[in-house]
Formats: C-alpha cells, structure tokens, sequence
C-alpha cells in the first residue's frame, strides 16, 4: 500500500496540541495503515483556518483527504480500532472550529460522483407517487463528498429542475444532508429518496428516506454516528431555460447579500425562529437581530456583516473566542428585546 506524507509548510511545522487537550499525533501515527488508503494523504499539524469558510481555527492533530468511497470506509473504521477521535470533514462552510484546534483525526471527504440511475430501479415508489411522476423523475447517485454546486450545475446542464434552491449554498453533499441545508423553504431532504451509510460498526448500510427524519437543519445523522457515503436523490426532467434563469436569480440575489469569498463567514450564525402559532412560517433570526441592533456590533475582530445581521464575519484575524462572545452579545441583546432565545445553527467543533 502507497502512503503519502504531504509536506506542505503546515506539515512541516512541528507543531504540538493547544494546552489544554490531548494530543493523538502518536497515536495516529502508529495507527497510518490502518487509517490511510491509496487515495488518502496526511498532514500532521494542518492549520484549520485554511480548511473552512469561516477561516477560524486552531490546529487539527492529523489531516487526511480521501477521494473514493473505499478510503473514507477505512479511513473511519481504521480510526475508529485504533480509538482516535475523528471529525468528518465536508466543505467546511457550517464550522466554527475551536482555536484549541480538533483533537484527533479530520477527515475531509472529497468522494465524488453523480451518476444517473435506472429508473426502473425505483418501480417501487408508486404508488407514493403516481407512474406519471415517476416517468418524469431522473433519479442521480451523489457521492457524499460532491460539492453542492457540482449537483446544481449538473442539474442546468442536463435540464433536470427541483434542486435550484441549492444554488449558492457552499459545502458538501454529506454536510448538506447532515445538517438539512436549504433555503426558500425547502431542504435537501425533500430531494433523497435513500441512502448508502457508513454505520456505527462502519459497515455500510441502505436506507430510506425516511430514516433521516429531516427536519429544519436537522437530520438524525446529527444524533448518531452514522455518516453518509452516498445518496440517491430525485429530480425531475424541465426546461433548460427555466432551470439556469432560477439558478442565476438565486445566485444573484446570493452575491447582494452574502460576504464575497475572501471573507471569512459560516453562513447563518443563528437558525430561524419557530413561531408560537402552529404551522406558521418560521421567523428570519436577521429580523430580531437587525431591529436589536446587531449591525452595528463587533467583537475585537469578529463582527456582524453590515448587509446581513446573521453572518458573522472575519474580515481577517478573528479567533473564535472572539466569535463566541460576539455571538453571546447577541443573543443578549435578542432576549432582552424580545424574549426570544436565539440557537446557533454554526457548529463549534472543539
Ligand atoms: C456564504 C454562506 C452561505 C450559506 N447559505 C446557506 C443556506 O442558504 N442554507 C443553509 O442551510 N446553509 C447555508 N450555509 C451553511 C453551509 O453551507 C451548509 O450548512 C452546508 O450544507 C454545510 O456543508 P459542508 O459540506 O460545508 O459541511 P461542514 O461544514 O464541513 O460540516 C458540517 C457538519 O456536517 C458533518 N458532515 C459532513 N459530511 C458528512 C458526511 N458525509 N456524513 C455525516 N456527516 C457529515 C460534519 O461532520 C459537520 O458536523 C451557508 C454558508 C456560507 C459560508
């Protein structure tokens, strides 16, 4: 077996655990073969500002980048036998890493694939859908390590139309179903139809849709250790015409209001509020936080993007710490204005 030592400048750095955690390094290193796959290669020490959108981020122990199905089996049932914590890696884009840096193992999921599938293979949906919605339906194999524009794009460019609402949402297709991800009122749970999982055990498994309870940013996958490797979602055949000018107006509407990419930012810090009146329209978390006056608030170089009072940004240098107070000012400032408690939808990962 092939094993790769990147040396990059962060691996060439020695470089030990923040004080205050364990370090794995050892560990990990008498653990390679098990953990390491052809297609996989390691970083000891990698700076996990450059591995995440909000570029925040102390050092992971140990980095490694798998590309196939079969190296993120190994990679998490190798970790797992040799007992190093292991943290699943997507795009990184709904992560507020911990200056302390990850103890253990980072995984990053580069497993791509979209694959159209037979559709005779999915008879068995009728009659929860009637034979004319099938007929019309493209079913597509996603590797979990796709990023969510790969999917948009193939959709626009095969004229498939039910996934625009993706469009402009960064990340993976495993961190997207992990946490529901959407927008418009729709999340990507309402595209799977089933799914292949890597199991507690690290076996991998079939399962339907419906084993995911998708909720508002939520999934099952966030109270198990079950992980995704692929997914097989359903789309339906439309116009091409149609399908691109949706994406573009999302996209543009996106870019008026988003940070651009050189700027540091996880998204939505906060999730919508659910309203008291049953079946209402979640509230937008930006409306409390606008009207309390999150604008103008800032914590040494953390601080509320002046298009969108629910990003928090990094316009460069911010450290977590700095990100956590800002974010506890502000739910401060939510309750004592409105009473409302406001919950984090960006995942501090220590
Ligand atoms: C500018 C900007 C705009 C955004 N807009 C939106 C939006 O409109 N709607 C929205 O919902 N989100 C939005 N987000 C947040 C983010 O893009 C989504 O939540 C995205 O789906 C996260 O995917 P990821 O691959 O980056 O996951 P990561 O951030 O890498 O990880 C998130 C979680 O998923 C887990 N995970 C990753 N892969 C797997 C897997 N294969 N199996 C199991 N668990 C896994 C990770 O361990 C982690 O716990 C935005 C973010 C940014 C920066």
């Amino acid at each position: 077996m092939q094993r790769t030592a990147v040396m990059t400048t962060t691996s060439t750095i020695t470089t030990s655990a923040a004080p205050g955690r364990a370090d794995y390094s050892q560990l990990i290193k008498n653990g390679e073969s098990l953990i390491l796959s052809d297609d996989s290669k390691i970083i000891y020490g990698a700076d996990m500002r450059e591995h995440t959108t909000f570029m925040i981020g102390g050092r992971a122990d140990a980095y490694i980048e798998v590309s196939s199905p079969e190296g993120l089996i190994q990679a998490v049932s190798g970790a797992r036998a040799s007992g190093i914590p292991y943290f699943i890696l997507g795009g990184g884009s709904n992560l507020l890493i911990d200056d302390k840096g990850i103890a253990g193992i980072v995984i990053k999921n580069r497993y791509k694939n979209i694959t159209v599938l037979d559709p005779q293979n999915f008879d068995y949906l009728i009659p929860a859908i009637s034979r004319e919605e099938l007929e019309k339906s493209v079913f597509l194999l996603i590797g979990s390590g796709t990023k969510l524009s790969e999917v948009v794009n193939f959709a626009c460019d095969n004229a498939l139309t039910g996934c625009e609402f993706l469009a402009g949402i960064p990340g993976t297709f495993g961190g997207a179903v992990y946490g529901n991800a959407g927008a418009y009122g729709k999340g990507v749970g309402d595209l799977v139809v089933m799914a292949k999982l890597i199991d507690a055990a690290s076996a991998v498994c079939c399962v339907e849709r419906d084993f995911f309870n998708f909720n508002y940013r939520a999934s099952r996958l966030k109270t198990t250790k079950d992980l995704l490797l692929s997914a097989v979602i359903r789309l339906r055949r439309g116009e091409e015409k149609a399908v691109k000018s949706e994406v573009d107006k999302i996209i543009t509407e996106r870019h008026l209001k988003h940070p651009p990419e050189y700027i540091g930012c996880a998204g939505s810090y906060f999730k919508n509020v659910t309203p008291v009146t049953p079946n209402a329209r979640r509230i937008a978390a930006g409306y409390f936080l606008e009207l309390a006056g999150a604008k103008d608030m800032k914590y040494g170089c953390a601080e509320v993007y002046s298009k969108h009072a629910n990003f928090i940004i990094n316009p460069g240098g911010a450290s977590c710490a700095e990100v956590l107070r800002l974010a506890a000012a502000l739910k401060s400032k939510v309750l004592e204005k409105f009473g409302v408690m406001l919950e984090e939808e960006v995942l501090h990962v220590k």
